[in-house]
């Protein structure tokens, strides 16, 4: 017999806890009942947040018939059997109360089968006792159904979320036993529908993709760190990546999820600097450490755990993530930086030669490098002590188209008559990314991409109102390979992508077949948009569907648009620029950024000393 009953006195040292809370108490217990088995792949499947039904199969290790009654004893667990047991603990569970407990609150049936059995073994049980146990068929490996929770205790039902929050709760805790346990393979079914897959391969970053998706993903740095007997392993995100809490910041303790603050605490000092206050870095930080210098029996919920050791596990972490953020940096110059590496102002050594629309110069690029050379022209001391960085520049969102004075129009370079380009003259473009246009009194910068994007934004959406966004179908339909989750989406939800202007359809497993898009977009970017779309409509929780294709449309938009450095031909500078400066456009993009800000003149002026 592997299962026995704690002595009382052992029993006694284990702080007894409230093991059934809700439904994702009961799934966690029994999905670790299965991790401690050994299994590779566990199935969970809930109906109604796991109030009505929630099953849990495995394959792991199974039960001998003998001990599968037994198991369902209070501290009955086959995990630990000595007090000294306690102090290296490397199994999730070891107190041998949460069969007991589930069985107590519902009704209950395990099957089980030992590898190598002939068959398998049933035991049913209502309110903590058999009702019915015996040799029964089914595959290796461990199942377990608990039916109808708190059904023979109604006042802990009451204290139960709508059944789509206790669903969500199960979803949470399973994540992050995909992230504690990459080499498992997960799949949560909630009624009905695929709600999580992980490959379990082993690797961190496959099961973060299937997680946060793949924008995510690929901004996560792995980390690997070991100092003495401690270790730390995972994966943080880049500074860029920062959220706005710190839900997407997850530390395990040799497996175990914890809530830690010295962990937490590292983890954000080596982000300092990099990141903004209000913005936490994404980060699943796996600690490894000796098991008998922590204690993992503070909290009955085990969320919290105590270090021996803790200067030591917070200079891990820090350096574990430090190392990791400062390899992946690129050095950038920063405004606060603008200072120390201050140089001189460069003057034109004469006056350049009158300039035009590039209209009429058609490559901007051969008349840059026609200017007369630059010469370096170091001024006063003074000036260098006041760098131009540090004074405030009167720069302004442009607000409303600026309309041309007939005076103005002398000053304007141009040999295009003025109706052919609007009032205004497109300059060129700078760094590939910023349209130049002069306009008025004005020089006005036009950030490529959130105005394209923003154009595009509300074009699909005016589209959308109006309920005609034409699907343009594509010579050839572009075939996406998509993982398990994001099929089933994909498949599923048909009409959603019908609405936004993608037809798509199944194409064998897990690919899909996308035959016309709502605008046009670079073939190779489709993949990229849908897969964006659907994990941004599974990950928000929004049950508003027009918020969803807003949602959608932005990124058709975002990603759509034309991307900064890259260089414009005159005519889709030009266009840019009408739409923008129409006025018909809102002056900043979807995410809230400027679309274009205007310089005056008469600051230009003053630059240079001209007024
Ligand atoms: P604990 O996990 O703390 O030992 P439980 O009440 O969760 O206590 O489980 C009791 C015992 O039942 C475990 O020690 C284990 O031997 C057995 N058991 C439970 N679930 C499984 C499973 N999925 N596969 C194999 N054995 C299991
Ligand atoms: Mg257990």
């Amino acid at each position: 017999m592997l299962i026995k009953v704690l002595d009382i006195g052992l029993a006694n040292m284990i702080a007894a806890g409230e093991v059934v809370e809700r439904p994702a108490s009961v799934v966690k217990e029994l999905v670790e009942n299965a991790i401690d088995a050994g299994a590779t792949s566990i199935t969970v499947e809930i109906k109604a947040g796991g109030v009505s039904f929630i099953k849990v199969m495995d394959n792991g290790s199974g039960i001998h018939p003998d001990d599968a009654p037994t198991a369902f004893l209070r501290h009955a667990t086959s995990k630990i059997s000595d007090p000294s047991d306690l102090d290296h603990i490397m199994t999730l569970g070891f107190r041998g109360e949460a069969l007991a407990s589930i069985a107590a609150v519902s009704k209950v049936e395990l099957l089980t089968k030992m590898p190598g059995m002939q068959v398998g073994y049933k035991v049913a049980l209502e309110a903590g006792n058999v009702v019915w146990s015996g040799e029964w068929g089914c595959p290796e490996g461990t199942a377990i159904f608990v039916r109808d929770l708190f059904y023979n205790t109604p006042a802990r039902m009451k204290f139960l979320k709508k059944d789509y929050t206790e669903a969500g709760y199960i979803e949470e805790m399973l994540r992050r036993l995909s992230f504690a346990h990459a080499e498992v393979s997960f799949r949560l079914i909630s009624d009905q529908k695929e709600k999580l897959f992980t490959a379990g391969d082993f690797e961190l970053k496959n099961t973060a993709y299937s997680i946060y998706g793949r924008e995510v993903a690929s901004a996560l740095l792995g980390i690997d760190y070991k100092e003495g007997n401690i270790s730390v392993s995972g994966l943080v995100g880049i500074p860029s990546l920062a959220r706005k809490n710190r839900s997407m910041q997850t530390c395990f303790v040799n497996g175990r999820y914890v809530v830690n603050r010295t962990m937490t605490a590292a983890i954000e000092e080596a982000y300092k600097g990099e990141m903004t206050t209000g913005h936490y870095p994404v980060a699943i930080i796996k600690l490894s450490v000796d098991p008998t210098t922590v204690d993992v029996n503070v909290h009955p919920a085990k969320l919290e755990v105590k270090f021996a050791f803790e200067q030591e596990v917070y200079k891990a972490v820090y350096w574990a993530c430090k190392n990791a953020i400062k390899a992946a940096s690129i050095p950038t110059l920063r405004s606060d930086t603008a200072e120390r590496i201050y140089t001189p102002p460069v003057i034109l050594s004469q006056a350049p030669p009158q300039r035009q629309g590039i209209y009429e110069n058609k490559n901007l690029l051969k008349e840059e490098t026609q200017l007369p050379p630059l010469t370096s022209h170091p001024i006063s001391g003074e000036e260098v002590q006041k760098p131009m960085e540090s004074r405030p520049l009167p720069m302004q969102p442009v607000q409303k188209p600026l309309r041309n004075t007939l005076e103005d129009q002398q000053v304007i370079r141009t040999t295009l008559p003025v109706e052919e380009i609007g009032d205004f003259v497109v300059s060129g473009q700078v760094f590939g990314t910023y349209i130049i246009v002069e306009q008025d009194n004005h020089m006005i910068l036009i950030d490529q991409h959130a105005a394209h994007e923003r154009i595009l934004f509300e074009q699909l959406m005016q589209m959308h109102e109006n309920k005609e966004i034409y699907p343009q179908p594509l010579l050839v339909p572009s075939v996406i390979a998509l993982s398990p989750v994001e099929f089933a989406f994909a498949r599923e939800n048909k009409e959603f992508f019908d609405q936004l202007g993608f037809e798509i359809d199944a194409f064998g497993n897990n690919d899909i077949a996308v035959r016309s898009v709502p605008i046009a977009i670079e073939p190779q970017r489709i993949k990229d948009i849908i897969q964006e779309i659907i994990n941004n409509v599974m990950k928000n929780t929004q049950k508003n569907w027009s918020v969803k294709v807003e949602a959608a449309l932005h990124t058709v938009a975002c990603r759509g648009a034309v991307k900064g450095n890259k260089p414009l031909g005159p005519v889709q500078m030009q266009n840019l620029a009408k739409k923008i400066l129409s006025g018909e456009w809102k002056m900043v993009c979807p995410h809230g950024r400027p679309v274009s800000v205007a310089l005056e003149k008469s600051f230009i002026e003053k630059l240079f000393k001209r007024t």
